[in-house]
């Protein structure tokens, strides 16, 4: 008798074999003489069958939704099981009997979400949950190839790296501080010692909208490299998503199928990816939104309508310099024009930003006097351009907002475990 996962069943790894599984009671049917218990554990959903006959009927009897449970039996093939595979029960040993479960088929998507301590049990949240562990590997996997080290930088932070309306303060002791907003800067100081860093990193923005790209915690797959300009950057991020896509694409064909999500615009992603300039852009939704003229920032919605356009990841580079953040490089001989770039995809628009950092230090403090910040809050800052300054790039993408389109989620808070908004934070 082996212990087994029942994934190994239902590859057929186990038929005609006694087998144990370990797991919890998914769905429950109970006949005259037969019971139909589905087993759940981390790697897929098993029928067992219990005859009136079986010296385990009256334990099945008892057994309610959730109860855990070992489970002993043959393993067999069964056409008319889902899965094709299925289990006849020989013992059963309770371990922990569940009280009545409150999830059930009939509730709304809102007591669901109250109830997201326990969904994340649900099949689907298994699934997203195992394509995001794929994700992170597949990005650090990249990361490592291209030889950057991954770093870790502070959550609390002093000054804002974004714009202040989406600044989280908190007190701190006797005095007020924030929760980072992206780790960039942290990784510049980084890059002097390291060159090429990296993190996989919670970032904080009070997003008030309800969008479905918006979260107030989310994970930021942020890099920086010295040496290098805005061909470098594309080129990386276009690397690092396609590397990510095939990867994730044939590692989680199983889950992305029982999702219920299209694999193929994950398998054609392929560099190089479209790039069109900012001003393409205006140029290309100017008959839509007429009222859309060069300098405005672009919209969900017209990002929405861009990324239609093409079908699949592209860039947007190039953008005004007065609506980029003060760190952005911007062009010597048009310094109305900044080194960033969007990366795009349909659906939901924007999921990565990057771009050239402003190197020489008395542009960066013109800049960062336009937009009202004062120096002296980023004296360390500054201090990375008068010792030994180095053009360098570097970008952030939103891990949720990519899970979002790989896996046609609905909405953002599928992408985490533990979604938070302005509204959830429970538990
Ligand atoms: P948006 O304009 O959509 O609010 P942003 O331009 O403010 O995004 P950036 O500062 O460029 O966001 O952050 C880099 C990336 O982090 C984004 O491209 C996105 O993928 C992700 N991101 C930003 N804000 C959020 C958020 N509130 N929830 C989830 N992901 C986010
Ligand atoms: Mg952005």
């Amino acid at each position: 008798m082996a212990l087994v996962k029942i994934s190994q069943i239902l590859e057929g790894k186990c038929t005609e074999q006694k087998v144990t599984v370990r797991g919890w009671v998914y769905r429950k049917r109970e006949g005259k003489a037969l019971i139909f218990l589905v087993i759940r554990d981390s790697t897929g959903v098993i029928q067992s069958t219990i005859k009136k006959d079986s010296p385990c009927w009256n334990d099945a009897q008892k057994l309610t939704i959730e109860s855990s449970l070992i489970l002993t039996g043959t393993a067999r093939e069964d056409t008319r099981a889902p899965g094709g595979f299925e289990i006849g029960a020989e013992a059963i040993e309770t371990v922990g009997l569940a009280e009545n479960f409150p999830i059930s088929k009939d509730k709304s998507e809102e007591f669901i979400r109250d109830m997201r301590h326990l969904w994340l049990r649900s099949r689907k949240m298994n699934l997203v949950m195992k394509v995001r562990a794929e994700v992170l590997e597949a990005a650090r996997e990249y990361f490592k190839k291209q030889t950057f080290t991954e770093v870790s930088p502070p959550m609390f932070i002093s000054a804002a790296v974004e714009g202040g309306s989406t600044l989280f303060a908190l007190k701190y002791f006797e005095q007020e501080l924030y929760l980072t907003q992206s780790s960039q800067l942290y990784l510049e100081i980084l890059m002097y010692s390291l060159e090429n860093v990296y993190c996989i990193a919670p970032s904080f923005r009070a997003e008030k909208s309800r969008t479905i790209r918006h979260l107030t915690e989310y994970w930021h797959m942020e890099g920086e490299w010295a040496f290098a300009d805005m061909n470098d950057l594309m080129a990386f991020e276009e690397g690092l998503m396609a590397h990510i896509c095939q990867t994730v694409a044939a590692k989680c064909e199983k889950e992305f199928k029982e999702l219920g999500a299209d694999i193929e615009k994950v398998k054609a992603v392929k560099t190089p990816f479209p790039r069109i300039t900012y001003k393409e852009a205006i140029q290309r939704l100017k008959p839509k939104n007429p009222a859309l003229d060069w300098g405005a920032d672009l919209g969900y919605e017209d990002e929405k309508v861009l990324a239609e356009d093409f079908g699949k990841p592209f860039f947007v580079y190039d953008y005004p310099t007065a609506i980029k953040a003060f760190y952005c490089k911007t062009y010597k001989d048009h310094p109305e024009v900044a080194m960033s770039v969007d990366m795009m995809v349909p659906r939901i628009g924007e999921i990565s930003t990057g771009g050239a950092r402003e190197d020489n230090k008395d542009l960066l403090i013109q800049r960062m006097k336009e937009q009202g910040l004062k120096p002296e809050d980023y004296e360390w800052y500054l201090d990375l351009r008068r010792y030994g300054t180095v053009p360098h790039v570097g970008f952030g993408m939103g891990l949720e907002r990519l899970l979002v389109w790989m896996l046609d989620l609905e909405n953002i808070i599928d992408a985490i475990p533990f979604p938070r908004t302005t509204r959830r934070f429970y538990p």
